[in-house]
């Protein structure tokens, strides 16, 4: 599938990686990793921390797939309110669910921090502003669903909103647990750290075309007729599970997005994430040279070329939009892209084990918040392989 077209400014910001190998031969290895977007890199570091020997195999250059489309916004919410949320899989899950969002974000920023690894991570406040009185009115249930249940949130009304953020909105809710990064150069950073420090073997352009399961293990041949022999498979392949897991388990959108040239003047506030109650909402974020990132207008995928057709006229309603929000900014967009995301009916992932497919962890962190999900995929993935399940894998399973 076509991921992605336009130019996603992270791949071009600091040059594509360039030193990558193709699988040219047979190979045997305890754990072998499918895709090496954020998802597989994650789980590529909580393995290899955890001892395990792995490779990791990518069909395109090395996370060049949807994450190198991402904007990159670490938020706790996920796309469906917790108040919602509750009422589809149960408040204790529900609550669960959030808690390990949150919980993933300081997840990640301490594994940055101690590899230090240079990828433009910042906490950054966000604000999801009410479209609308109908908004208003779901802002304030969540605003009271997710204080009784001690999650961060502030209620700001319209007259705060105003005075602090200069927006003119019915209301909105604050928080000051997110953060944005350069998810690109994360994963090839990550990559990196494990190649040098724990003999993690990492293949571009190499296709798995087929998976065999056997008792001891896995097989899985390349499209170059390799074979890789492993105990394990850890599937991360993004929107491209459909090879991999015959069960439906997303839909899939598309998304656009532009970065501006670097604006001349302050910004709004803490320059803090901003999006919205309407579906679908308007996401906006700022890069560390003062550029502003703004997506949306996303829509039902039906194939690439119709995706990429819109892409002017959907750059003018999202410029728009962002202009009435902010109408002292000029904004000149440099760059822009589109891309696929997947969703799922409850906007969770799908983590763990599938009865028909032994010996495969799935990582499939569908949603607004993929990456979230993917630093807890990783995390329970680690668990589930060293014998020690944490339980938060039946929050995400399948069949549920
Ligand atoms: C425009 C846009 C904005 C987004 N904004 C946000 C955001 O603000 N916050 C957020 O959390 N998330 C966001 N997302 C979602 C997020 O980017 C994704 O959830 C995340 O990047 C998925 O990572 P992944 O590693 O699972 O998939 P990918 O990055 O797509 O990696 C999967 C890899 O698997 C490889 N692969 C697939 N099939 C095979 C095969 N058969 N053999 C070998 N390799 C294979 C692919 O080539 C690919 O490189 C956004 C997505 C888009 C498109």
């Amino acid at each position: 599938m076509d991921l992605k077209s336009g130019l996603p400014w992270w791949l071009i910001k600091d040059g594509l990686m360039t030193n990558f190998n193709i699988l040219q031969k047979n190979i045997e290895t305890e754990i072998v990793i499918i895709g090496s977007g954020i998802t597989g890199a994650l789980a590529a570091h909580f393995l290899c921390e955890a001892g395990a020997k792995c490779i990791v195999v990518d069909k395109r250059m090395s996370s060049t797939g949807s994450t190198a489309a991402s904007t990159a916004q670490l938020q706790y919410e996920i796309d469906v309110f917790l108040h919602e949320l509750s009422d589809q899989i149960g408040t204790e899950n529900a609550v669960k669910s959030y808690s390990l969002c949150l919980k993933s974000i300081s997840t990640l920023k301490q594994i940055i921090s101690k590899l230090k690894l240079d990828c433009s991570f910042e906490m950054k406040p966000s604000l999801q502003l009410a479209a609308n009185k109908q908004g208003t009115k779901k802002l304030k249930l969540e605003y009271e669903f997710r204080k009784k249940h001690k999650l961060p949130i502030e209620f700001l009304d319209k007259k705060t909103l105003k005075k602090q953020f200069g927006i003119d909105r019915d209301s909105a809710i604050y928080t000051d647990t997110s953060a944005q990064v350069d998810a690109y150069m994360l994963c090839r950073l990550l990559l990196d750290h494990h190649k040098k420090k724990s003999g993690l073997e990492v293949y571009s352009y190499t296709e798995i075309v087929n998976v065999n399961h056997k008792k001891d293990g896995i097989r899985l041949l390349t499209d170059r007729g390799h074979e890789i022999k492993a105990k394990k498979m850890v599937c991360s392949p993004g929107y491209e599970s459909e090879f991999f897991l015959k069960e439906k388990v997303m839909k899939l959108n598309s998304t656009y997005v532009f970065i501006s040239k670097p604006v001349l003047k302050n910004l709004w506030p803490e320059s803090c994430m901003i999006w919205e109650t309407a579906r679908p909402y308007l996401y906006i974020r700022t890069s560390t040279d003062n550029r502003v990132i703004v997506g949306g207008e996303d829509e039902a995928f039906l194939n690439p070329e119709s995706r990429d057709r819109k892409m002017g006229q959907k750059n003018k309603t999202i410029l728009r939009k962002f202009k009435k929000l902010f109408p002292e900014i000029d904004l000149e967009i440099d760059f822009h892209w589109c891309g696929v995301f997947g969703e799922t009916k409850d906007g969770l992932p799908y983590i763990g084990v599938h009865p028909e497919h032994p010996n495969t962890y799935f990582a499939l962190g569908y949603g607004g918040n993929g990456i979230t999900f993917s630093v807890i995929a990783a995390e329970i993935i680690r668990d589930l392989y060293v014998g020690k399940p944490s339980g938060n894998e039946k929050i995400f399973a399948f069949g549920r």
